[in-house]
């Protein structure tokens, strides 16, 4: 993957095309990106001219204490043309993993982007270890911490993607040796929009950024920063084993008859009654399935602190 500064500004349908993303392709991911955000198809053609506009903002997607499985499920989705899509349609100015440019030139384009006439969104994946000052985590010789401190601020927006950026993820698992946090929390309660999930599905990241792009303003959060409009409903609500779960039908082990059935998880850790997405609804993998009914319980991913709160996954709470 090759990716420039800039490029998404201008003339991205047509770059979509030389990537061999068709106009059809692209409608089509426009309308699904439309149904998560609850709109009809009838709302494609606004999220493609969001997409598309000129006068978009730049984006910058900042990684600190992470694995990458966000920037991974973002890229890898929908095959195999996810990759061109995101980077030209949100113009995706920085991002460190998949940028051609390094060293100084990497520097310089975040520089550009940050100081961008139109503005930025700050995208952050990963948790900011705080103890000691942040040494425990460092790109380029500055300390995460250091570096949410100067970039956060100046941003539009920040959103915040995966459940590390958001509440601190597994390195702020019990005993975080590293104090890693969210980064609302390490940055003294600076106002961000988390989208939590371990990854976060990818359309409810683009969704976000075509709901400010269409508004002009940032989608209603709950008391733990999510929108409601991705993270309303618990995954419970619109589990299909939902019926065996009203009928006291759970399955008693995995390799039982009982979860061949598709009975409720519930006895085998499910948390989905206390977990809050839309995995039911959005599924993942181009739509094709989700945890549950792949037959594997929820771990309650997008809950803060799930690590230690929702553990152990396999027993319920
Ligand atoms: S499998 Fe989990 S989410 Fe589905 S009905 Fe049972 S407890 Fe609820
Ligand atoms: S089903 Fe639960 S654990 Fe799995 S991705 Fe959704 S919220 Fe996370």
């Amino acid at each position: 993957m090759r990716f420039s500064v800039g490029l998404g500004k201008d003339g991205a349908e047509k770059r979509l095309e030389q990537n061999g993303v068709s106009r059809r392709d692209f409608m089509k991911f426009c309308a699904t990106t439309a149904a998560v955000m609850g709109m009809g198809p009838a709302f494609a053609p606004q999220v493609a001219e969001a997409l598309t506009q000129k006068k978009r903002p730049s984006v910058v997607y900042l990684h600190l204490a992470e694995c990458t499985g966000c920037s991974e499920a973002v890229l890898r989705t929908v095959s195999p043309y996810i990759d061109a899509l995101i980077l030209d349609t949100i113009s995706l100015d920085y991002h460190e993993t998949i940028m051609a440019a390094a060293g100084h030139a990497a520097e310089e384009a975040l520089h550009e982007a940050v100081n961008s006439e139109d503005g930025f969104i700050c995208v952050v994946e990963g948790a900011v270890p705080t103890a000691d000052g942040g040494v425990y985590g460092k790109v380029g010789g500055n300390t995460m911490y250091d570096i949410a401190k100067e970039i956060v601020p100046k941003s539009i927006a920040t959103i915040c993607i995966g459940t590390c950026a958001c509440y601190g993820g597994v390195q702020a698992a019990a005993p975080n040796p590293t104090k890693a946090m969210g980064v609302s929390k390490a940055l003294g309660g600076v106002p961000t929009i988390n989208l939590p999930g371990c990854p976060t599905n990818p359309f409810n990241f683009v969704g976000t950024v075509v709901y400010y792009l269409t508004h002009k303003s940032l989608p209603e959060l709950d008391a733990n920063g999510r929108p409601n409009l991705f993270y309303g409903e618990a995954v419970h609500d619109n589990c299909p084993r939902l019926v065996h779960f009203n009928n006291d039908e759970f399955a008693p082990s995995f390799a039982s008859e009982e979860a061949r059935k598709g009975y409720c998880l519930y006895e085998l850790g499910c948390k989905g009654p206390d977990t809050y997405n839309n995995c039911p609804k959005v599924k993942f993998n181009n739509k094709t399935n989700w945890p549950v009914e792949a037959g594997h319980p929820c771990i309650g991913c997008s809950e803060p602190d799930f690590w230690d709160e929702m553990s152990p996954f396999y027993e319920s709470l």
